[in-house]
């Protein structure tokens, strides 16, 4: 009943907010890992990315202008995180705010001992537990492209939100009932320890040094190159590529193939 309630919704939000042929077509050109997908895929994507804007706001900070074309490549790079899973790992908070240029958050944490600490270093992009996902339209125009940049700056902010659905970021999402959570959490941090001594040796990784970091951020790093540049992940990290297939019910290496037609 409610299915039939959430289906018919969702088809009246489809017939009256469409994106023009257009614009998707260009929001597509921008993006290039998305060429791994067939036709029926970018139909289903261009569905969730219309749904998508509807449930959320994507608003502007500091007078900045975002375009149709900036709120679909956006929601686009957001959407394929989630192409094959349930969309409610994007539910319960609501806004993007996108800024001209790198931001200072005036959000403070609390720490261990008590004392509220404000980060005073500019971000690209932040992801705020049961809030809003914070961008740096520079960030995410410059790291659109995983040939040029060598990371993703929206897969790895929406990353961090899936993975705060289960609370707070730890590297550990919610995993669906068939897969072992014993499994999961051995493999990441096995591949997180590893890749630890790596960065900490001084090595030059191809994997951005970032995800030593955390492993909230180790699992957000790996998502941007499971998505952008999947032939890395899966030889650089196997077990972990693997886990993902499972996880985002997708194999982009298999694919990949097809990138460098494009
Ligand atoms: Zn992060």
């Amino acid at each position: 009943m409610f299915d039939a309630i959430r289906r018919w919704r969702e088809r009246r939000i489809l017939a009256s907010s469409a994106i023009p042929d257009a614009l998707w077509s260009e929001a597509l050109g921008a993006l290039p890992f998305i060429a791994i997908y067939s036709e029926p895929e970018l139909a289903r994507l261009r569905e969730r990315v219309v749904l998508f804007l509807h449930a959320k706001s994507i608003v502007s900070a500091q007078g900045f202008e975002v375009t149709p074309l900036m709120r679909v490549m956006i929601a686009i790079q957001a959407c394929v995180l989630i192409l094959n899973l349930d969309p409610r790992y994007y539910d319960g908070w609501e806004n993007i705010i996108v800024y001209p240029d790198e931001f200072v958050t005036n959000l403070g944490y609390e720490d261990d001992a008590g004392v509220v600490h404000r980060r005073a270093e500019p971000l690209a992009g932040e992801a705020m537990p049961g809030g809003p996902v914070i961008l740096s339209w520079p960030d995410v125009e410059a790291s659109r492209d995983w040939s040029s940049a060598g990371m993703n700056l929206v897969i790895h902010e929406f990353a961090h939100k899936i993975d705060m659905k289960s609370g707070e970021a730890n590297g550990s999402p919610p995993l669906p009932s068939e897969m072992s959570r014993v499994a999961w959490q051995k493999a990441m941090s096995d591949a997180y320890a590893h890749f630890g001594s790596r960065v900490e040796e001084g090595a030059d990784t191809a994997i951005d040094p970032y995800a030593a970091d955390s492993p909230a951020e180790f699992f957000a790093v790996l998502s941007e190159v499971f998505f952008a540049e999947p032939t890395l992940l899966q030889m650089e990290y196997p077990k972990v590529y693997e886990l993902f297939t499972w996880f985002y019910r997708q194999d982009p290496a298999s694919r990949a193939e097809l990138l460098l037609e494009r």
